[in-house]
């Protein structure tokens, strides 16, 4: 069974239902304000995260599974009702073979097809003790690895540990219960800004109509495209994302959201001239984009001769918004830039950009 899709724009009906757009450029869960989405290239994502992996000389996905737990926790509890999951915490093993402990998880891997996480079957579920799970097209072995540990936490009420291992293609993963406490990376939260953002809705599901023009769902598979790069995205947490950066700065040092700003500068305007941006709108529909995508609320721009400053508010990464600014200012003026933000602790960066001074 897959879910079902607004019969007038054919988003996923869980986007109008379940989710908000905001007019401070966010991206919420309706039942879980706290909980904050958005959307990003998975490809982008991971080659961002495994490069600062090979700075710490060390697989990042442990980091991966980690701050991903508490978010996995807080996605099931913005999706599933508080009945359901009271209800299944309460069953003892021996009858969680039935068919309501399995309703509960089924209906989570139908969420995760349409958040673009891929396609995931409970193949051996023995409640607390053990389950086995099988994968195909992940975004992200390790994001979903949390995702479970989380869900697992909040359903059952247990930890559990994990191996995993490929086999034809997809990937097999094995949960059994383990008394060890794991390691709660914190979870950074900013304040929220209101704002003016505005974009247009489908008069039926309540979904941006930008969301049809820009994403494609394929919710047998689990795989959400971008119509216009053919590139695949997945709806993320920003807190969960923003987790995993700060663990990394821990580990690495201040430079590291200059590191990650440049390089996905470099990233964006790579994508941004194949996509011929003056073609689309140019800084408006970039902005609008980032609207749609949950990624921050836009809201000043000034130009000082060649130099570019935005205001951000709630931006949900202050070094990833002011690179992909870079970027779409590199492709616009075909230039090297170099950049610098001021970050604000009430919930707004300023991003200014100019000519690098060799560019
Ligand atoms: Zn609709």
């Amino acid at each position: 069974m897959t879910m079902k899709r607004c019969r007038e724009c054919e988003t996923p009906l869980i986007f109008g239902r379940s989710i908000i757009w905001t007019g401070g450029g966010t991206v919420a869960a309706r039942a879980l304000p706290e909980l904050r989405l958005f959307f990003i290239e998975i490809d982008e994502l991971i080659n961002l995260l495994s490069y600062l992996g090979e700075l710490l000389g060390t697989p990042i996905d442990h980091i991966l599974m980690e701050s991903e737990r508490p978010i996995g926790r807080a996605m099931v509890e913005a999706t599933l009702p508080p009945l359901l999951i009271r209800a299944v915490r309460c069953i003892p093993d021996a009858f969680q073979r039935f068919f309501f402990a399995r309703g509960a998880f089924r209906r989570i891997a139908d969420y995760a097809r349409a958040m673009g996480y891929g396609s995931i079957t409970m193949i051996a579920y023995e409640g607390r003790r053990r389950s086995l799970m099988r994968v195909r097209n992940p975004h992200s072995i390790p994001l979903i690895i949390g995702d479970c540990l989380g869900a697992f936490q909040l359903i059952l009420g247990v930890n559990m540990s994990v191996e995993w291992k490929r086999e034809n293609g997809t990937t097999l993963i094995e949960f059994r219960r383990t008394e060890e406490k794991p390691y709660d990376v914190p979870i950074p939260r900013a304040p929220y800004l209101e704002g003016q953002a505005e974009l247009a809705r489908c008069p039926r599901c309540r979904a941006p109509l930008l969301l049809r023009e820009t994403f494609e769902w394929d919710l047998v598979n689990g795989i959400i495209t971008n119509r216009r790069t053919a590139y695949r995205e997945a709806f993320l947490s920003v807190e969960g994302i923003n987790a995993i950066f700060s663990e990394m700065e821990r580990e690495l040092g201040e430079e590291i959201p200059l590191v990650v700003a440049r390089r996905q500068a470099d990233l964006m305007r790579e994508r941004l001239s194949r996509r011929k941006l003056d073609e689309e709108g140019g800084l408006l529909a970039v902005f609008q984009e980032m609207q749609l995508r949950g990624m921050g609320n836009p809201v000043e721009v000034e130009e000082i001769g060649r130099q570019l400053k935005v205001r951000v508010e709630n931006p949900f990464n202050d070094a990833l918004v002011a690179g992909r600014i870079a970027g779409c200012y590199e492709a616009l003026e075909g230039v090297r830039s170099k950049m610098s933000w001021v970050s604000s602790e009430d919930g707004y960066v300023v991003v200014g950009v100019e000519p690098a001074s060799d560019g």
